[in-house]
């Protein structure tokens, strides 16, 4: 059977970084990089994109996968017309 770990296991030995995400254990360069002015990071590699990293799900708590990304990936956006054979 598979063991029942919690993702917090290592509290005692990180250093306060985590993603306030998923509770991963984030690297402070991680948060300089895509965290908040104030440490906080909201999204990090284990449970984002780097697409979505880079463009600020790590620095903003409201940082929606669905609209950020449609919004700014203009090159892969398709509009729907919605004009068929009828
Ligand atoms: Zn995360």
């Amino acid at each position: 059977m598979s063991a029942d770990r919690p993702t917090w296991a290592d509290m005692t030995l990180d250093d306060g970084h985590h993603c306030l995400s998923c509770g991963a254990h984030v690297h402070e360069r991680t948060i300089a990089g895509y965290g908040d002015n104030d440490g906080n990071l909201f999204a990090c590699p284990d449970c984002s994109t780097p697409r979505d990293l880079r463009q600020g799900a790590g620095r903003d708590p409201d940082y929606d996968l669905e609209e950020d990304r449609g919004q700014s990936t203009a090159s892969g956006y398709h509009p729907i017309f919605g004009d068929s054979d009828e």
